[in-house]
């Protein structure tokens, strides 16, 4: 069958360093990569089926965020276009925030805010969100809904403030170390990705820029 290879995709394998947003609402965001730059930019959730083993692995890997919830994907198109709309609303927010320090842009809170009533307006009404760390082990959060409260918690000026952008991969993560100095989102991978490319650059005596350092 021709399509065959339509259908056929390489499945990712979403391990720690695909968690390096160190909370779940940067994490989707960062299901996205090089996102500033539209010749390299994709999204992993264009293959649909990564959403769930993204679901699945976030709980793993944000296990202390989650307290032990379990994550359930969209259910369909119609929902995941939700979710996705979620997603760039938080990286709309919370890209800004990491530019420009600590405050939010009006537009953007407002559309991060909408996007996640769409999500929260389809549960219960009576059903309780987590919003600290005393969730319970085994309850089941929609992944958007998920994404949308890990949001919520960001919006506090200490945590606010330590929001950055990755210069290799674009990603946005939060920067936990003491003086405020982390530079990468991971520093095993872009940290090094940048080093090795710095060394490439000294060895061609100064030959063109290099254009992803900042
Ligand atoms: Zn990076």
């Amino acid at each position: 069958m021709h399509f065959t290879s339509y259908n056929f995709s390489m499945a990712i394998e979403w391990n720690e360093h695909r968690f390096s947003g160190g909370a779940l609402a940067l994490d989707m965001v960062n299901t996205v990569i090089y996102r500033e730059m539209p010749d390299r930019r994709f999204d992993r959730f264009e293959d649909r089926e990564e959403i769930p083993r993204f679901a699945e692995a976030a709980v793993r890997y944000r296990a202390e965020e989650l307290g032990g919830a379990v994550l359930m994907p969209p259910g369909n198109e119609t929902e995941t276009g939700e979710m996705l709309s979620l997603r760039e609303a938080i990286n709309a927010l919370f890209r800004r925030t990491a530019i420009e320090g600590a405050a939010v842009g009006a537009g953007a809170l407002a559309a991060f805010l909408s996007r996640g009533a769409v999500l929260t307006h389809r549960l219960p009404p009576e059903m309780a969100l987590p919003l600290g760390p005393d969730l319970r082990e085994g309850k089941i959060l929609p992944l958007g809904a998920a994404a949308f409260l890990s949001g919520l918690r960001l919006i506090q000026p200490e945590r606010l403030s330590r929001i950055r952008v990755c210069p290799n991969c674009h990603w946005l993560y939060i920067d936990n170390s003491r003086n405020r100095s982390r530079r990468w989102c991971d520093m095993n991978v872009c940290g090094n990705r940048a080093k090795a490319k710095r060394h490439y650059e000294r060895k061609r005596a100064g030959t063109g820029k290099d254009r992803a350092s900042h």
